[in-house]
């Protein structure tokens, strides 16, 4: 067993060729910066964001079909708190609530069905963005509306399945730090079958021992030069994931096309509530017109997210663009790449 000691002298250690690593999880992003990771890297290591932020990823266009159902359907739109901020193309969803618009912050899609119990004058709509880590609480709610009758409740989906990110993104860094939660549920398929097709990775937990020990087998297998996958979070991630969840999932959604900001449609990699729950489906329900976003031009989101640029690189970060007055999305969410090198590193 390889103790974090062990693990930060064979990082230190590496003397192999340049590497860029992606941390695929705007958390890992987060945790790394705030536990002083990135001072044991070697200069020729270089860590890049990647599409792993649900909030950052959500298109703009997004923002302004939830701006939409709050001003003009007057509906109450029940969010996590971080989509509040985001900017739509012309106004954000606080911005609509200071036009009279009702947005209620939530800490689980539980808490929208419960609102719409309890407010039946009320058109609720959940936001549901995330990938397959929060969706399976999204398809719960649908399904304990659905069993409840509550016809006044609805979901405006944009989840995302990470399989379709990484064949995206596979060009974009020599390997990936996979989303530890993210693989809790799928298990490790997708990331052996990218490995048998030359991506390497390496899935990782997120204290500091786990961390480094990911990092350290991730440039130690990388120094080999073969491909390779190894799971270095076992406590959680098994490799069947969890079957539970997916079934959830699978009797719930189902897959279709999905717009990521910044990257474009990505075939399959989105879920849209199945026929069975289409009285759940906002977009239904509310007959939406299709809606196309515009992007702040200033912000580079988009290139942050493929790990082509560094947000520092954005010419707005940290002048025009802050946590208290964020342009684009990755500044305002918690697991923004922006917002974390604004936090923690912005020299780095
Ligand atoms: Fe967008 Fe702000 Fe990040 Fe620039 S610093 S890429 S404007 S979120």
């Amino acid at each position: 067993m390889t103790t974090a000691a062990q693990a930060i002298a064979r990082l230190k250690a590496y003397d192999g060729p340049s590497l860029s690593i992606m941390e695929v999880c705007g958390t890992h992003t987060h945790e790394i910066f705030r536990q002083g990771i990135r001072s044991l890297l070697p200069p020729q290591v270089r860590l890049i964001s990647g599409p792993g932020c649900p909030v950052c990823v959500t298109p703009v266009d997004y923002i302004d079909e939830a701006v939409m159902l709050a001003l003009d359907f007057g509906a109450t739109i029940c969010t996590f708190g971080d989509l509040v901020r985001v900017p739509g193309s012309t106004m954000s969803l606080a911005d609509a609530r200071g036009r009279g618009a009702r947005i209620q912050v939530v800490y689980a899609p539980q808490d929208a069905v419960a609102y719409a119990a309890a407010h039946p004058d009320e058109a609720v709509v959940f936001l549901a963005v995330g990938f397959e880590t929060t969706t399976p609480a999204a398809c719960l709610a649908v399904q304990a509306a659905a069993a409840r009758g509550l016809a006044n409740f609805s979901l405006l989906t944009a989840n995302k399945t990470m399989p379709g990110a990484y064949e995206a993104m596979k060009d974009s860094t020599d390997l990936f730090l996979y989303p530890g939660h993210v693989h809790a549920i799928t298990g490790t398929g997708d990331c052996e079958t990218l490995a048998r097709k030359g991506v390497s990775g390496v899935v990782a937990g997120f204290t500091s021992a786990e961390l480094v020990t990911a990092l350290a087998v991730a440039v130690t297998r990388a120094a080999r030069g073969e491909a390779f996958f190894v799971n270095c979070y076992p406590r959680v991630v098994r490799p069947e994931g969890s079957p539970a969840a997916r079934k959830l999932m699978a009797a719930t959604m189902a897959p279709c096309d999905a717009r990521w900001r910044g990257i474009g449609v990505i075939p399959n990699s989105g879920l849209r509530l199945k026929d069975a729950f289409a009285d759940f489906d906002a977009r239904k329900k509310f007959v939406l017109p299709a809606l196309t976003g515009r992007e702040n031009p200033a912000c580079r989101c988009g290139e942050v997210l493929q790990g082509k640029c560094l947000p520092g690189d954005c010419p707005v970060f940290g002048k025009g663009c802050t946590p208290a007055h964020p342009v684009g999305a990755c500044m305002v969410s918690s697991e923004g790449a922006c917002s974390a090198y604004y936090l923690y590193g912005r020299d780095a």
